[in-house]
Order: structure tokens, then C-alpha cells, then sequence
């Protein structure tokens, strides 16, 4: 294995903090604010089963990791991201007419549903159903989140270094590194 002076630069202190190429395995739980500037709750990462993702590869909002950077397993932070850094500002332009033809087979959803699409380039995103009238589903393209200032209260349960498989594949296979996929 080629030396990695990084790594044996870490080793000095004894304390392995999260850096690219780490698997990092931690809890979470989202609130934003409500209208009334209420904390509410948006998600949380099951205890059983922390969310587990490769650190430095752009799975994670870039500013979620920043703030998790140098953390070590056991500890716990809590920071806010602001919509510029999180999901983006809502861009109100951003609605479209979907034709009713697109939903001949899984039938017309309704106000509020969140719709499945992939534009062009094949990414995948979700739109959330705005109305629905004779002719179309006008659906708002923005991420759910956009718009949404984020508060994030977070627990590391693990980091390790990635093996050489994670890392050819650009993901995490679980907390041990052995979970299929
Ligand atoms: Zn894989």
C-alpha cells in the first residue's frame, strides 16, 4: 500500500478526526422553522440505523460536511445551515405543466403529493404537486427543502478510514464496510 503521509501525520495525536475518504457513520435530526418561527421536526435518522455515507465525495450538502469536519466518533455538534448552503433559495419560476398524459399509468396524484422525475441529464429529482386541473399537474420543481433554513443536531456513532473497494465504488458499504449492496 503506497504511504499515505496524511495518514501517519494523523497517527501523531492518536485521535483520528473525519476527513475525506472516511466512512462516517452518525445520527441526525432535522428541524427548520415553521411560519410562527417554531422548530419543526423535518427528519431523524433511525438510532438502529445511522445514516452511513463516504465523507469528500459530494453525497452530502458541502456545508453539512464542513461542519462535521474534525468531529470523532462519540461526539455531538448542533449547527444551522442557511438555504444558500443547504438546498438553495426557492426560485418561484420554477413550476411546471405536466401533461395528464404522463400519469396515464400511475393514475393523476394528488395537492402535495411528491412526484418522482429525472430531467435531461438523468438526475433524479422530486417536484411536489401544486394543482391539478383538466388539462395538466402543475407541479413546483423546487427541492422540498429549498427555501429552508436547516438545524441539524448530530451524534457520531463511527468514522473509520474507507477501504479500496469504497472508495472505487464513491460510496459507503455500510458501517463495516462488508454490508452488500
Ligand atoms: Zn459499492
Amino acid at each position: 500500500m503506497l504511504l499515505n503521509t496524511n495518514r501517519g501525520f494523523s497517527k501523531i495525536n492518536n485521535i483520528m478526526t473525519i476527513d475525506n475518504k472516511h466512512v462516517v457513520a452518525l445520527n441526525y435530526i432535522l428541524h427548520t422553522d415553521g411560519e410562527n418561527n417554531e422548530k419543526v421536526l423535518v427528519e431523524k435518522s433511525d438510532a438502529e440505523n445511522p445514516l452511513t455515507f463516504l465523507y469528500g465525495v459530494g453525497m452530502m450538502i458541502p456545508k453539512f460536511e464542513e461542519n462535521i469536519k474534525g468531529l470523532t466518533t462519540g461526539d455531538k455538534a448542533s449547527f444551522t445551515i442557511l438555504p444558500a448552503e443547504g438546498y438553495g433559495e426557492r426560485n418561484p419560476d420554477a413550476v411546471a405543466q405536466l401533461h395528464l398524459d404522463m400519469f396515464k399509468e400511475s393514475g393523476i396524484p394528488p395537492v402535495g403529493a411528491i412526484l418522482p422525475l429525472s430531467d435531461n441529464n438523468g438526475n433524479n429529482f422530486q417536484a411536489v404537486v401544486l394543482e391539478v386541473t383538466p388539462e395538466s399537474v402543475i407541479a413546483d420543481l423546487n427541492h422540498p427543502m429549498a427555501g429552508k433554513t436547516l438545524h441539524f443536531d448530530v451524534e457520531i456513532v463511527n468514522h473509520r478510514e474507507a477501504t479500496e473497494e469504497e472508495l472505487a465504488h464513491g460510496h459507503a458499504h455500510g458501517i463495516d464496510g462488508h454490508s452488500g449492496h
